[in-house]
C-alpha cells in the first residue's frame, strides 16, 4: 500500500527546497549572467539545481528504490566546456544543500533517469515555464506521482505566484505559493518558501454563476492555438452561455493551480501542431491538483489524460481543464467547430 501521507510530505519538502533554490537564482540573475556571459544561463542553472535538490530529498526521505522520471539529464553538465554552469549549479543548490559537491549534484540529477516501465513512479519538471522564469513571471516546480497511468499525488511550487488572488498574475510575488493534492483528499495551499507554513484546504468557488467565463492559456503562441481559443469563446457567447473576456496568459502549470483555486474558469491548451505530444511532467502535478479541486481534466476530445504511455501523452491531444459545466461547454464548442476533427 502506498503511504500517501509520507510520500506527499516528502514531495512537499523536495519542492519547497527546490523553490527556494529557484528564488535564490532569480535574485541573482544579473550577476550569474555576468559570469556565464549567457542570458539564458540562469534558467539552465536553476533547472539543474532544482532537479538535483528534488531528487536528493526524495531519495533521502523515501529510500533507494526511488523511481524518478525527470526532464533533465546530466550530460551537458558533465561536458568540461560547461564547467562554469556546473559550478554555478552547485553554488545555487548550496542554498538548501550545504555539502553539495559536483559529484553529488551530478549523481542526484542522474536519479531522474528512471524509465517509465513501472507501475508507479515520480515525474518532475524542475522548472516548467522556462520563458516565464527568464521574464520574471510565472514558472513552476512540478512533481507528480503516477500509479498505473494516473497521477495520484501532485505537488507544485509556484515561486512567483501570489497567494493573494487580487494581486496581478504577471508580476513576481515575494513568497510564492505551493499546491499539493492526493487523489481523493482535496487540494491544499501554502507558501512555497517555508516548510513550516500552515497548509489550508482550498475549495473552488464557481464564479461561472456570474455568467462570465474567464479563461487562461499559454503566453507562448506556439504552445496553444490562439485563434481556436477565440473561436471557442465566440461560440460559447453566440450560443448564449455567457460572455468571455480576453484570456489571461501565464506560463507553466501554474495555470492548473489558477483554475483549482477558482481564479479562472478554464485552462485551454489547444494543439498548434498535429504531431506534438505533450510531456508527462508538463501535466502530472497540475492535472492532479486541478482534478482534486473538482475540475475535469481531459484532452480536447474529452478523453482522460493517459499517463501510461511512456514519457508522452501519446493517446491525447491538447488539454481542457475546467469545472464540469464550463468543461462541457468547451467540449461542445470544439465538436461543433470541428477543432481537431481530423485527429484519428
Ligand atoms: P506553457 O508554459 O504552458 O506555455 O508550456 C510550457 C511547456 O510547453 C514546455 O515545458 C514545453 O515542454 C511545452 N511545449 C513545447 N512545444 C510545445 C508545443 N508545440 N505545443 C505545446 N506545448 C509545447
Ligand atoms: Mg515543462
Amino acid at each position: 500500500m502506498t503511504d500517501y501521507a509520507r510520500f506527499a510530505t516528502a514531495a512537499r519538502e523536495a519542492v519547497t527546497a527546490a523553490s527556494i533554490v529557484c528564488k535564490e537564482v532569480q535574485d541573482n540573475l544579473d550577476s550569474i549572467r555576468k559570469i556565464t556571459k549567457d542570458d539564458k544561463s540562469p534558467v539552465t542553472i536553476a533547472d539543474y539545481a532544482s532537479q538535483a535538490v528534488v531528487a536528493m530529498v526524495l531519495r533521502q526521505k523515501l529510500g533507494s528504490d526511488l523511481k524518478l522520471v525527470a526532464e533533465e539529464h546530466s550530460e551537458f553538465l558533465r561536458d568540461e566546456d560547461n564547467a562554469a554552469i556546473l559550478d554555478a549549479t552547485v553554488a545555487a543548490a548550496k542554498t538548501v544543500w550545504e555539502d553539495a559537491t559536483d559529484t553529488k549534484i551530478l549523481e542526484a540529477i542522474d536519479l531522474g533517469a528512471s524509465d517509465t516501465h513501472h507501475d508507479h513512479f515520480w515525474t518532475l519538471d524542475p522548472i516548467d515555464g522556462t520563458k516565464g522564469f527568464l521574464r520574471n513571471q510565472q514558472y513552476a516546480v512540478a512533481l507528480g506521482y503516477i500509479e498505473n497511468g494516473t497521477p495520484t499525488i501532485g505537488v507544485m511550487g509556484c515561486p512567483n505566484l501570489p497567494i493573494d488572488m487580487s494581486a496581478p498574475l504577471d508580476e513576481r510575488d515575494e513568497h510564492g505559493c505551493l499546491y499539493m493534492a492526493i487523489q481523493g483528499d482535496g487540494v491544499y495551499e501554502t507558501r512555497c518558501d517555508d516548510i513550516h507554513a500552515d497548509t489550508i484546504r482550498i475549495t473552488r468557488l464557481d464564479h461561472f454563476e456570474e455568467d462570465e467565463i474567464s479563461v487562461c492559456g499559454s503566453v507562448e503562441a506556439a504552445h496553444s492555438n490562439v485563434s481556436d481559443t477565440d473561436r471557442i469563446l465566440e461560440w460559447i457567447e453566440s450560443e448564449g452561455h455567457g460572455s468571455a473576456g480576453d484570456p489571461v496568459r501565464l506560463d507553466s502549470q501554474c495555470k492548473y493551480a489558477v483554475v483549482a483555486r477558482g481564479q479562472a474558469d478554464a485552462y485551454l491548451r489547444l494543439p498548434t501542431r498535429k504531431d506534438y505530444v505533450e510531456r508527462i511532467w508538463d501535466h502530472a502535478a497540475g492535472a492532479c491538483i486541478a482534478s482534486e479541486s473538482g475540475a475535469f481534466v481531459t484532452d480536447i476530445h474529452g478523453r482522460n489524460l493517459d499517463f501510461s504511455q511512456g514519457r508522452g501523452l501519446a493517446n491525447n491531444k491538447g488539454v481542457i481543464c475546467a469545472p464540469p459545466r464550463v468543461h462541457g461547454l468547451v467540449l461542445r464548442a470544439i465538436k461543433e467547430l470541428g477543432i481537431g476533427a481530423d485527429d484519428v
